[in-house]
């Protein structure tokens, strides 16, 4: 089993505060990975030293066996990283097909190749019937899914999504989860933070939990499910 991604101690303060502290984390190539805690344990902070918008105070970052822990971003991205922010961030004003299609354009050759590939995102997002609407006439989830569409795009070697589940009905969670595991299906490693435990129990292969900064417990999803330690610090606090 490869690690694909990294962390060796790695420790973020803010001010006088660890937010994230002393984490080693090791994502394998090929699972859906799933980092959980109460609110505040500092799973946004961590997401952010990965796809690199905060800068750790100490600890480093390998993706792909490099070190990225002083690259930028876009840095990431060109490397294999791909993110869906927590909120949707399509181009409203334009056909679904053609939001896909400005995703695509750098990445696939050839007018044929480009609808072919713009079909199949269509199908594997269930937009197809949709595909000549306005992104900003969508369904909530639905944007969410051609977001998630956008950073399938770019061909990433892995996908890290932000609580792709906000603001989602259970049936647009349930769908999402579907999603996440077809592409894990083909192949895609993904990093999922998110507190809605369903869903956790849905997707997740590998689980880490964070709390007050650090990892409190890490196993295969029914490990952390059955250790009461963890059901401790976050039941009661599931939704932040
Ligand atoms: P989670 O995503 O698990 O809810 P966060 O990573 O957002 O937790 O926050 C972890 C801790 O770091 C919290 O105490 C939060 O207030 C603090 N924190 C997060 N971001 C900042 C920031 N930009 N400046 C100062 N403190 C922050
Ligand atoms: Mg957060």
């Amino acid at each position: 089993m490869t690690a694909l991604l990294e962390t060796r101690s790695l420790t973020k303060h803010f001010g006088g505060h660890a937010a994230v502290s002393d984490v080693s984390l090791s994502v394998t190539q090929g699972e859906i990975h799933c980092l959980i805690g109460p609110n505040g344990a500092g799973k946004s902070t961590l997401f952010k030293l990965i796809v690199g918008t905060h800068e750790p105070t100490s600890g480093h970052i390998a993706f792909q066996g490099a070190d990225v822990t002083r690259q930028r971003p876009f840095q990431r991205v060109q490397r294999g990283m791909s993110i869906k922010m927590q909120a949707p961030s399509v181009f409203k004003e334009l056909p679904v097909r053609q939001n896909l299609h400005i995703a695509l354009q750098h990445h696939v050759a050839g007018h044929a190749a480009l609808t072919r590939e713009e079909d199949r995102l269509l199908e594997l997002l269930d937009l197809s019937a949709d595909a000549k609407k306005l992104a900003g006439e969508l369904a909530h989830g639905q944007q969410q899914w051609l977001e998630i569409g956008m950073a399938l795009a770019l061909k990433p070697v892995l996908l890290l999504m932000d609580e792709p589940t906000a603001g989602l009905s259970p049936e647009e969670t349930f769908k999402t989860g579907e999603l996440i595991q077809k592409l894990n299906a083909e192949g895609m490693t993904v990093l999922v933070v998110e507190h809605d435990m369903a869903f956790i129990r849905q997707i997740a292969q590998r689980v880490t939990v964070l709390h007050f900064g650090k990892v409190f417990a890490e196993g295969s999803i029914g490990e952390v499910i059955a250790d009461p330690r963890v059901a401790e610090i976050y039941l009661g606090k599931a939704h932040d």
